[in-house]
C-alpha cells in the first residue's frame, strides 16, 4: 500500500558519476518521494574500456563507492553492486531487479555522452513497460543542456556569450545545494533487503563491493587513495574548503604548473564526490553573491567553471562529438600523422623538450595534469607534430584521474583548432616560451626531469646534450610551420 506521505513505497537509486550524499538531485528526490531506498552501482568494464576509461579512474570510482556505501549505511540505504559487460545489458538487468525487490521508482542524474543517452532511453522503455517510474535529473551542470539557447532558438558554439546568457539564466533562478537524504526508518520486522540476489544468467548483485573486476586493476581501492589522491566526499570537501583560501590569487598564480593554485578538484567533480553547485556556490558566497566582477580570482575561476558547463552543453546539442568527430567538418581533410614512435616518445614523456617531457610525466605518474601544460603538450602533438588530436584524447582518457569525455574532448579540440571557439591554428603555442613564461627558473621541469636538474635557468629549457636525456625528436619550429600551412591551406 502506498502511504500518504510518500508517492513510492520503494524507490531505486542509480548511482553513476555522481557518487555522493550531498547536493545529489536524484537521491535527493528518492528520498523524499519513497518510504524506503535501496542504490546500485552497475560496473560495466567491457563498455568502459571501449570509452578509454584507464585504470586509475576506474580504482578512483571504486574507492569513491566504498566510502558512499558507508555513509549510505548510516541512513539505512543499502548500496548493491552489479558487474555486467556492456551498457546494453543494463535495461534488461534493471529490469528484473525493479522486479524482484518490487521496486515502484527508478532515480538517476542524467549522463549525456551518447552511448549514455541510449542507455537511459533503453532503461526508461522497459522500466516504464513493467510500471516502474523512470526519473532522470540534470545535476552534472548547472543548467540543463538544452537549455541556453541563443535569441534565434539556437545552440551557443562561442563561449564568452554563452557564459553571459548561463550567468544571466542562474542568477534568475537558484543554485542552491540540496541537503544530504533523510535516515530511512529501519523496516518494523526482519531485514528488509536482501543481502544479494542471484540473478539470471549466473549474475549475482551484492551489498558488498568487489576487490577486483573485469578488464581493471583495482587494487588500491582498499585504502581509499589512488596514486596519491585520497577518494569520496569528504576529501572533496575538504579540498573545496583548503581551496577557498587560495581561490582569490587563482587568476594571477593558475597558469604557473610548480604552484599548488589550482582548486585540483577535478577528479571529484568528475566522478560527482563533490557536486557543481556547491563548487560555485563557495565562490559565490567569497564573492559577494557576483559571478563575474569582484574578486578577479573568484570571477575567473567560476569562468574556468562555466568552460566545463559548456563543453558538456555542446555534447548534447551535437551528438557528432561524440563519434570522434571533429566540431569543424573541414579539419578532417587534414593529413594528420600516425606516427607511432613519435607518439610514444610523447607518451613517455621523451620528446626532448623539457616541459613537454615534464607534463607527461607528471601525468604518468600522478593521474593528473596542470591545465597549462596540458595546452601545451596538445599543441606539441597535434601542431608541431601534426599527429592527429584524436591518439591525444584517447590517452588522456585512459591515463587522467579527471577524464571526463566533454572536457577532453572539448581542450583537445579546442587546441588543435578543430573545435568551435577554438585557438586560431596560426597561433601555435612555442613550448620553449611557454616553458620560459611559467616555469621560469624549472622549478617543475626539475621535479621530473632529475637529469636536467643541473642545468642553469636559461638553459633547462631548451638543453644541451646532456647524458641520460634525448635529443629533441621533431624540429619544432618546422613542424609549426608545416601545421599552419595545412591549415590555411583547408578549402
Ligand atoms: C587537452 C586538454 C584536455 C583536458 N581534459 C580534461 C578532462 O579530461 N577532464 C577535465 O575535467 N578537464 C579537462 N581539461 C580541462 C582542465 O585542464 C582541467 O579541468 C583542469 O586542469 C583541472 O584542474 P583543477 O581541478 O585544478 O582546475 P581549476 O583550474 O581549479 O578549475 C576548476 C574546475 O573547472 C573546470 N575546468 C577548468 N578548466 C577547464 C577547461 N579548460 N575546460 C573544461 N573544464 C575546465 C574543471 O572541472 C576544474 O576542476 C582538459 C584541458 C585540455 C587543454
Amino acid at each position: 500500500m502506498i502511504s500518504r506521505q510518500f508517492p513510492f513505497e520503494r524507490g531505486l537509486m542509480w548511482f553513476r558519476s555522481d557518487l555522493r550524499i550531498y547536493d545529489n538531485s536524484a537521491l535527493y528526490r528518492a528520498s523524499t518521494h519513497c518510504k524506503e531506498i535501496a542504490s546500485i552501482f552497475i560496473a560495466c568494464p567491457d563498455s568502459w574500456k571501449l570509452h578509454n576509461e584507464g585504470d586509475v579512474l576506474v580504482a578512483f570510482r571504486m574507492a569513491c563507492l566504498h566510502e558512499l556505501q558507508a555513509q549510505l549505511q548510516v541512513r539505512n540505504i543499502p548500496l548493491y553492486f552489479l558487474e555486467v559487460s556492456t551498457f546494453s545489458q543494463v535495461p534488461q538487468v534493471l529490469q528484473e531487479i525493479t522486479q524482484r525487490l518490487k521496486i515502484d521508482a527508478l532515480f538517476a542524474n542524467a549522463e549525456y555522452p551518447l552511448n549514455e543517452q541510449r542507455r537511459d532511453n533503453a532503461v526508461r522503455d522497459v522500466l516504464t513497460k513493467s510500471g516502474v517510474e523512470v526519473e532522470y535529473f540534470s545535476d552534472r551542470t548547472l543548467l540543463p543542456p538544452g537549455s541556453v539557447r541563443t535569441g534565434s532558438g539556437d545552440p551557443y558554439k562561442v563561449f564568452t556569450p554563452f557564459k553571459r546568457a548561463l550567468i544571466q539564466l542562474c542568477a534568475e533562478s537558484e543554485t542552491k545545494s540540496l541537503p544530504a537524504p533523510r535516515k530511512i526508518a529501519p523496516p518494523d520486522k526482519g531485514a528488509y533487503w536482501p543481502k544479494w540476489l542471484a540473478l539470471s544468467e549466473g549474475k549475482k548483485l551484492k551489498q558488498k563491493m568487489p576487490g577486483e573486476l573485469s578488464q581493471y586493476t583495482i587494487n588500491t581501492v582498499e585504502t581509499g587513495v589512488v596514486k596519491g589522491w585520497k577518494a569520496g566526499e569528504k576529501a572533496a570537501q575538504k579540498r573545496l574548503k583548503v581551496f577557498s583560501g587560495l581561490v582569490s590569487k587563482y587568476q594571477s598564480e593558475r597558469d604557473f604548473p610548480s604552484l599548488d593554485s589550482t582548486s585540483r578538484l577535478s577528479p571529484y567533480l568528475n566522478c560527482g564526490a563533490i557536486s557543481i553547485r556547491q563548487c560555485v556556490n563557495m565562490a559565490l558566497n567569497l564573492n559577494q553573491g557576483l559571478w563575474q566582477g569582484g574578486n578577479n580570482g573568484i570571477a575567473c575561476w567560476i569562468s574556468e567553471l562555466i568552460w566545463r558547463e559548456f563543453y558538456t552543453h555542446l555534447l548534447v546539442d551535437f551528438p557528432r562529438l561524440s563519434k570522434g568527430e571533429p566540431f569543424k567538418e573541414i579539419t578532417d581533410q587534414i593529413p594528420w600523422s600516425y606516427n607511432e614512435d613519435r607518439f610514444a616518445c610523447w607518451s613517455r614523456g621523451e620528446t626532448g623538450v623539457p616541459i613537454v617531457d615534464a607534463a607527461m610525466r607528471q601525468l604518468n605518474e600522478t593521474a593528473w595534469m596542470h591545465n597549462r601544460l596540458r595546452m601545451i603538450v596538445a599543441s606539441f602533438l597535434t601542431k608541431n607534430m601534426l599527429i592527429d588530436w584524436r591518439w591525444g584524447e584517447r590517452y588522456f582518457m585512459q591515463h587522467l584521474l579527471d577524464a571526463d569525455f566533454a572536457s577532453n574532448n572539448g581542450g583537445w579540440q579546442w587546441t588543435a583548432s578543430t573545435g568551435t571557439d577554438a585557438a586560431p591554428y596560426f597561433r601555435v603555442f612555442n613550448p620553449y616560451s611557454q616553458s620560459q613564461k611559467f616555469d621560469p627558473d624549472g622549478t617543475f621541469i626539475r621535479k621530473y626531469i632529475p637529469e636536467l636538474s643541473s642545468l642553469n635557468n636559461k638553459e633547462i629549457h631548451n638543453p644541451p646534450p646532456t647524458e641520460g636525456y634525448p635529443k629533441v625528436i621533431c624540429d619544432v619550429s618546422a613542424g609549426r610551420q608545416r601545421a599552419i600551412e595545412v591549415f590555411a591551406n583547408l578549402k
